[in-house]
């Protein structure tokens, strides 16, 4: 979602005729777009920050903001240890960034060095902010691509910050979201993935239920029969409302990947409850049967918090039995991080380090073998591979991913980026498939 806003400010940028620099040594306007959603990731942007104040000092003319989550959540307060920054924009106030910074070329311009510092801080709430992320830059070639479909959440998830930094749920339109995707389509893009917080909850607040089905399966329908999309992916749901009509949209829509990535945050009942999370374990296990049986095959992720609060040998045990059950084709595990003005940093019984870290260690053990178990037999198969462009860590080849969203690294020309191609697969770890694009004269690559 981040990288979503990011994209839709850097658009209205370059729409008033600035230009993006490789570097930010180089540039006269740097924003940090922030996430909050682990302690870390601010201390890695106030310390990003502090870094640039030497270039504040060496060229007082350039602008430095904050924007996102953690702008939306400390506010003014920012400018007390970071002097130099110029900005403070929210998460509802994206579309303002580009008036905001012309501003503050202006006044640094016109300003006297003797003049007192000024600063913009805008984190107020705002009517329709759900419907302003709707633009954005396309690269060429560009094959895939993010639409925000809805703002917010109303969940509460005791470790989490979320609704705090985003807001209430608010939903745009289907008919905006699909003006988007056609516009989008007729620039060359093969898929979209629809994002929310909570995707599948999206609308439930604004538009009717019309036969049963809730207004995210109507948006999954309606998207589904634009002319030109190949793939159509969304992200993220939560097992609250994921109901019958959303795993009936697997059977009929073809367009749907064969992917779902489905938090479940724990195997145990006890910290589900804790986590304020309102399903159970057997809940979830029987909604990933449910999917198999509507679209075999689908590959299933998940996210996973071990170390939460109170969290038990047994409860751990519990999560481990389940990611053992499911099979999980991948899982983001992450240590619980305590994050200030959240109930589950209050919670008592706080878990050490070193346990955290030893069931993170042992959790990534029993999700790597089942990635592995699960990847293995795609060797010597063809798999439709939309292709994204050059790998990030090898230039030097191609990368692109299955309709079960797997990566698949490749070599290629360029003529391949931004198309779907078959690729035999010919080795397979549990992150990563590698292969030789059908009717192609490439050498097979060393991993
Ligand atoms: S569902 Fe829970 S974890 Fe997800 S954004 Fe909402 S509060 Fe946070």
């Amino acid at each position: 979602m981040n990288e979503r806003d990011s994209e839709q400010v850097a658009y209205s940028l370059i729409a008033r005729g600035y230009e993006r620099v490789e570097n930010e040594l180089e540039a006269d306007v740097v924003l940090l777009n922030t996430c909050s959603v682990r302690d870390m990731a601010d201390q890695k942007a106030i310390g990003k920050m502090g870094m640039l104040g030497r270039v504040a000092k060496e060229r007082p003319e350039v602008v430095f903001g904050f924007l996102g989550c953690m702008a939306q959540a400390r506010g003014a307060s920012l400018l007390k240890n970071l002097p130099h920054v110029d900005l403070i924009v929210g998460t509802q106030k994206f579309h303002r960034v580009a008036d905001y910074v012309d501003d503050a070329l202006t006044q640094k311009r016109n300003r006297a060095m003797d003049d007192p510092r000024f600063s913009i801080v805008d984190v107020e709430e705002e009517r329709g902010s759900q419907s302003t992320i709707n633009d954005q830059q396309l690269a060429p070639r560009q094959a895939s691509a993010f639409v925000s479909i809805m703002q917010g959440c109303n969940m509460h998830c005791t470790f989490c910050i979320v609704p705090q930094t985003r807001g209430a749920e608010r939903s745009r339109s289907i008919n905006e979201i699909l003006a988007e995707v056609r516009a989008l389509v007729s620039h060359g893009v093969k898929e979209v993935t629809l994002l929310g917080q909570i995707v599948n909850l999206y609308g439930r607040h604004e538009f009717p239920k019309i036969d049963n089905k809730s207004p995210f399966a109507q948006l999954l329908d309606a998207v589904h029969e634009v002319p030109g999309l190949q793939r159509l992916r969304f992200t993220s749901p939560h097992p609250i409302g994921f109901r019958e009509d959303l795993i009936a949209a697997y059977r009929r829509l073809p367009k749907l990947v064969d992917h779902l990535h489905l938090p479940v945050q724990s195997g145990s009942n006890t910290i589900l409850k804790a986590m304020h999370r309102t399903y159970t374990a057997e809940k979830y296990v029987d909604l990933i049967r449910r999917v198999r049986e509507a679209r075999p095959g689908i590959s299933i992720t998940t996210d996973i918090i071990v170390g939460f609060p109170g969290e038990t040998a047994d409860d751990y045990k519990q999560t481990r039995d389940l990611v053992n059950k499911v099979q999980f084709d991948n899982a983001f595990i992450f240590r619980y991080s305590p994050r200030r003005d959240t109930p589950a940093a209050e919670m008592a019984e706080q878990i050490d380090e070193s346990i955290k870290e030893a069931r993170n260690h042992d959790l990534l053990e029993v999700v790597d073998a089942s990635a592995i178990r699960i990847n293995q037999p795609l060797i010597g198969q063809t798999l439709e591979v939309l292709c994204e462009g050059p790998s990030k860590t090898n230039p030097s080849r191609l990368m692109g991913r299955t309709r079960t969203n797997k990566i698949v690294l490749f070599q290629g020309g360029e003529e391949l980026i931004g198309e779907l191609v078959d690729v035999r697969i010919e080795r397979a770890t549990g992150f990563s498939l590698y292969g030789t694009p059908v009717h192609s004269s490439v050498a097979t690559i060393a991993a």
